[in-house]
């Protein structure tokens, strides 16, 4: 299970030119990899370091040697992980060496959630009250790199998060990287590469990812996660391409948006646009982004599944559960352009995420919506 490539879903061509790298022995001192949340970033990286590290030196880690063994903990002396932490980040009281600078509940919850994300790359460790990552991380990649360990072999860093570096980080880390060492390797992640300083960048290798489709998302929840197989079509069009939002769109209820959507339609089409502000008041006025991100990807798989119903094929349908109400919908609604409902909703859900004022965005698209579906 956490031996090889497979683990890290899609990807395939960033796969290959890592793989390609290793077995041409053109290796790279530092690597960025940069792209959306939750595409596979930290778990491209993971598994690169696990593969980098293994004795087998192939391009596949053999899961078996006691480098991969320890690997499957993410507790490997060659090996280092540097994520935001809490706390000051002055000169003064500087102590170093892993914990030891650490309050212990932040130490607990840093072998919490690393544990977590070695049987999961794609959790996120997230330390609660962490901003940045800490200047004396960073000197300790410094002390470390250059130390020579008990074991023999490569050395790597992972800098996830690698963003949010404050300026005094990033310009300690880009000193080391100004001095590579033979057979140390940084491996930056981050998805904005927009806030990492260029100098850095221009350091690295990049390696973009891009972001994972539907189908890619909702086969890994199936197979990963058994989750049943429409929920899994449904779960991967709200999660974007970000398969960690899949993960956590499955510990929320679905059944809710799906109940917000319609009555939000409802709203719409009701008499009056009083009546409509009034009953959607938090879309309107408040900043419920998230939620109203949610909302009209739902909106969104509710219209697809109006077309498949006045298509005939009921088959298809992914809110199986609301036939019925499809069905009634598509009596009253049927000869409309339902096309367009949905790419209204589509444009409006392309706003959102290019953060344009929300009421704005649901104030256009119920316009819209209403004259489609009064149109005579
Ligand atoms: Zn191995």
């Amino acid at each position: 299970m956490h031996s090889n490539w497979e683990q890290v879903i899609g990807q395939e061509r960033v796969k290959k030119t890592l793989q390609s790298a290793i077995s041409h022995q053109r290796l790279s001192h530092a690597y960025f990899f940069w792209g959306g949340g939750g595409v596979g970033k930290d778990a491209l990286a993971i598994e690169f370091a696990r593969t980098l590290l293994c004795h087998t030196q192939t391009v596949t880690a053999c899961g078996v040697c006691p480098s991969c063994k320890k690997m499957e903990t993410l507790q490997h002396p060659n090996l280092k992980l540097i994520f935001p932490l809490p706390g000051g980040d002055s000169d003064k009281n500087e102590k170093s060496d892993d914990g030891e600078g650490l309050e212990n509940d932040v130490f607990e919850e840093v072998r919490r959630q690393t544990a977590e994300k070695a049987g999961n790359p794609y959790f996120h460790i997230d330390i609660p009250k962490a901003r940045f990552i800490l200047i004396r991380s960073i000197r300790q990649i410094k002390k470390e790199s250059s130390m020579t360990g008990a074991e023999q072999g490569k050395k790597i860093f992972i800098i996830f998060d690698a963003d949010a570096m404050n300026d005094a980080s990033a310009n300690s880390l880009l000193k080391v990287l100004e001095e590579p060492l033979e057979g140390v390797h940084f491996l930056l992640v981050s998805s904005r590469k927009d806030a990492v300083k260029p100098t850095i960048i221009s350091r690295c290798q990049m390696v973009q990812c891009p972001m994972l489709t539907d189908e890619e998302i909702a086969a890994a929840l199936i197979a990963r996660l058994r989750v049943e197989e429409k929920q899994a079509h449904i779960v991967s069009r709200l999660a974007n391409g970000n398969f960690t939002r899949a993960q956590e769109l499955l510990g929320n209820d679905i059944a809710k948006f799906r109940t917000d959507a319609v009555q939000f339609l409802r709203s719409v089409l009701g008499s009056s646009s009083m009546k409509l502000f009034e009953e959607q008041e938090e879309y309107f006025t408040g900043n419920k982004r998230d939620n109203a991100e949610q909302l009209l990807t739902m909106l969104m798989v509710w219209f697809r599944d109006t077309i498949v119903v006045r298509e005939g094929s009921h088959r298809n349908i992914l809110n199986v559960d609301q036939e019925t109400d499809l069905k009634k919908f598509v009596q009253n609604f049927g000869t409309k352009n339902l096309e367009a409902c949905m790419s209204s909703v589509e444009r409006a859900l392309g706003l959102l995420r290019r953060n344009v004022y929300l009421p704005l965005v649901m104030l256009s698209l119920s316009v819209h919506l209403r004259r489609i579906l009064h149109a005579k």
